[in-house]
């Protein structure tokens, strides 16, 4: 079983992505500039942008976070909202942006989503960069598949000709990933099947997976069992379960029963430490190719 390191091949890609930064300041181009707007103080949110904040500076790129309270007494107005990514989307200085969900449940997430200007949108969560990618087009790519097929290359497991299981279809994670297994060429050609909490007998579909992707988002829910003698293993999965040995009182845990899943595959990823860090470094590569667009 080889451990597939998401931190240690995230770290590769940002140090390859300062040095096109600073080929490009060399060249007199600006440094590439993302900004996210985070609304309220949900821990995890609080987290992720802080990560996302601390890899553009690894990357030479500018950062700006734009806050917005909102509280039972005193929600967001959408309006608000609304105008901020008005603000950025005619902001020539900013290369890309986004919103960190979840959004509280006053506000549609979608409306805000079809807010940004697709040009921007190095999330890829519009649906003019989703439907792009679902044909194959240039377009900024969903962060989280982009860094699994990004993993899948750098460690050389190709899904040509393999049987793909994804267990779980959200729009973030889900879908863009299976579009992206099932597409023509050579970094993809794989036979996809998606699965949800509707699918019968599910450990019967993930036990013909080759490489088995996991995100559901229901910790240690895959067991060895469910998983054929060796599988890649892509574990997205990433829930705060409580553990009283840690100071914070938590852990992450991914949706794969780790230590008893692990021996049976040729390669998996661990949580933390595996999908996440790619997300992240992801969600950079898409803000310098639009810092490059906007040359
Ligand atoms: P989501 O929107 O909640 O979707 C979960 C999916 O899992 C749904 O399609 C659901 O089916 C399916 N599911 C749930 N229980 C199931 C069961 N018992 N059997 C079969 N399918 C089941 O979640 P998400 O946003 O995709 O996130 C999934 C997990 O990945 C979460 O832990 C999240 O924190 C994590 N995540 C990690 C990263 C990262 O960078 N590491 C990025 C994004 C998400 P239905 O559609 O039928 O409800």
């Amino acid at each position: 079983m080889q451990l597939i390191d998401g931190k240690n091949t995230a770290a590769e890609i940002k140090a390859e992505i300062a040095e096109k930064v600073a080929a490009r300041k060399a060249a007199g181009k600006k440094q590439p500039h993302l900004a996210a707007i985070l609304v309220g103080h949900d821990g995890g949110s609080e987290s992720y942008v802080a990560n996302k904040i601390k890899a553009c500076e690894e990357c030479g790129f500018r950062s700006s976070l734009i806050r917005f309270e909102s509280t039972e007494e005193a929600p967001l107005q959408e309006k608000t909202l609304l105008e901020a990514i008005a603000r950025l989307n005619a902001d020539p200085d900013v290369d890309g942006f986004i919103v960190q969900l979840p959004l509280p449940r006053h506000i549609d997430e979608q409306r805000i989503i079809e807010a940004i200007d697709p040009a921007k949108d190095v999330d890829g969560f519009h649906p003019t960069n989703v439907g792009r990618q679902s044909i194959g087009l240039p377009c900024f790519h969903s962060a989280t598949p982009y860094g699994i097929m990004e993993l899948l290359r750098r460690y050389g497991i190709s899904p040509r000709g393999k049987q793909v299981v994804i267990v779980g279809r959200s729009n973030i994670v889900g879908k863009p990933l299976a579009a992206m297994m099932m597409q023509k060429g050579s970094d993809a050609d794989a036979t996809v099947t998606v699965c949800h909490s509707a699918t019968p007998n599910l450990a019967d579909v993930t036990r013909r997976a080759d490489i088995l992707v996991c995100a559901m988002g229901r910790p240690g829910f895959i067991s060895a069992d469910m998983v054929k003698d060796g599988a890649t293993v892509i574990d997205v999965g990433t829930t705060r379960v409580p553990d009283a040995t840690r100071k914070s009182g938590w852990r992450l845990r991914g949706d794969v029963d780790f230590d008893t899943v692990a021996p049976k595959c040729s390669f998996i990823t661990p949580v933390p430490g595996g999908v996440g860090p790619m997300t992240i470094v992801s969600l950079m590569r898409n803000t310098l190719i639009a810092a490059e667009q906007r040359d």
